[in-house]
């Protein structure tokens, strides 16, 4: 169960309308041309990030006695959602939406005032690092480890496809404090750090992704890193619980990027629809064409109210496990169907990397394996929700 981060006075359309009508203001001024400058030369998109800082947008979730602007996952749900609808879903988001979770609840003052604060004016930018190589969905299979130092710790290991890892000032690292082979219960013995990036005995390596966005992913080493007591979030070898916190948020993170990048899709195919015309007619008026769109809208609706109720009964204090898990299972579906009878309308044009239709493809097909695959969510809804055995 969550504690609840705010009694919401306004009805929930009107919270999700004042965040995103904010958003627009920056959006407007950063479109996703920006986005894809930014992403051609290999720069992360400082100056739209800092608007979102300025807006008080970065922090929504986080509330004012942590330095952020209240609101809770509803909020930040709403921004995910809209600079997905401008065409800018952005990982950064997703990332810090779940690293600030376990810092707020279980962090000191001085871990709060210097870890999440600064996110919010976006002078600071948090990445998170869970997967492993060898372990990949398998998390608790985790092997980097952090050992006691005579001040603090020392972390060795390695970990994959870190989102923004470059451009990140601090990374939630999750790593085991004591080894599998230790513990009775592989939950046991994991722990939360945030981690200095500039803190010597890390290296990273670039991977080759494609996906489009502004941040890319690494590969991190961790080799006798040097980290401070103050690096620890709450309870040494209880961080299992803590990251648990924090997934409900990330999915619906995901979600929101999801269902963003699923109606900038379909706005984009019904746009062509209503002018292409190799018979005379608006191909949009061909029941094949106009069906699957129409089907597609349907689908984003339906994700859409998952994700928000998921979001409200986190925000109340609520179990929100399968909620989240739901729609962030459909949104990922949802916004995939619309990329594709987005494809499928624009023809060969799709294929025209001008008409910025195939390259939002990546980024809706990630959704369904990351941050978590859906196959894991569909696990969890037919153990947790249907009560089946579990087959893994
Ligand atoms: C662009 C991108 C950004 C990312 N950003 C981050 C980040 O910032 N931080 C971070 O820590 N990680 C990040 N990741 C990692 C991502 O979360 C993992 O790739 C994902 O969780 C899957 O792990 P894996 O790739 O090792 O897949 P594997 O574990 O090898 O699984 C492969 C496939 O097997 C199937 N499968 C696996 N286990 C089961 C099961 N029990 N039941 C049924 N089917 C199963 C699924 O279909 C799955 O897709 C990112 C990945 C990408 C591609």
């Amino acid at each position: 169960m969550n504690p609840p981060t705010q009694t919401p006075t306004e009805p929930l359309a009107a919270r999700i309308q004042q965040v995103q009508e904010a958003t627009r203001g920056v959006t407007a001024r950063y479109p996703r041309s920006y986005i894809l400058d930014c992403i051609k030369s290999d720069r992360f998109p400082e100056e739209m990030w800092k608007a979102l800082g300025e807006f008080g947008l970065l922090g929504l979730s986080v509330p004012e006695a942590c330095g952020g602007s209240g609101g809770g996952v509803v909020e930040i749900v709403a921004l995910g959602e809209a600079l997905g609808l401008a065409g800018i879903p952005t990982l950064f988001l997703v990332v810090t939406g779940l690293g600030r979770v376990p810092i707020i609840r279980h962090g000191t003052a001085e871990q709060i005032a210097q870890f999440v604060t600064p996110t919010c004016d976006g002078s600071m930018k948090l990445c998170f690092a869970i997967t492993e190589p060898d372990a990949g969905t398998n998390s608790f299979n985790m092997s980097t480890l952090a050992t006691r130092s005579e001040d603090g710790w020392i972390l060795n290991g390695q970990k994959v496809f870190i989102s923004g890892a470059r451009d990140a000032d601090y990374m939630l690292v999750v790593a085991r404090t004591q080894k599998a082979s230790e513990v009775k219960y592989r939950t046991e013995g994991i722990s939360l750090f945030v981690v200095d990036m500039k803190t010597p005995g890390i290296t990273l390596r670039l991977l080759n992704v494609q996906v489009e966005t502004a941040e890319r992913q690494y590969q991190v080493f961790f080799d006798d890193v040097r980290l401070p007591e103050a690096a620890l979030i709450g309870e040494a070898g209880k961080g299992a619980k803590l990251m648990f916190e924090g997934l409900n948020a990330e999915r619906l993170l995901a979600a929101a990027a999801a269902l963003g990048i699923g109606e900038y899709a379909l706005a984009k195919a019904v746009d062509y629809a209503k002018q292409r015309k190799p018979f005379g007619k608006p191909i949009g008026s061909y029941q094949a064409v106009q069906h699957r769109l129409a089907l597609a809208k349907a689908e984003l609706e339906a994700a859409r109210l998952m994700t928000y109720h998921a979001a409200e009964r986190f925000d109340a204090g609520e179990d929100a496990g399968t909620q989240a898990n739901m729609a962030k299972l459909l949104a990922s579906r949802a916004a995939l169907d619309a990329v594709e009878a987005a494809i499928q309308t624009h023809g060969g044009y799709a294929f025209d990397r001008d008409y910025d239709i195939i390259t939002l493809w990546p980024m809706a097909r990630l959704i369904a394996i990351a941050p978590v695959n859906n196959e894991m969510l569909l696990n969890y809804i037919g153990e947790h929700v249907l009560g089946l055995p579990k087959s893994y």
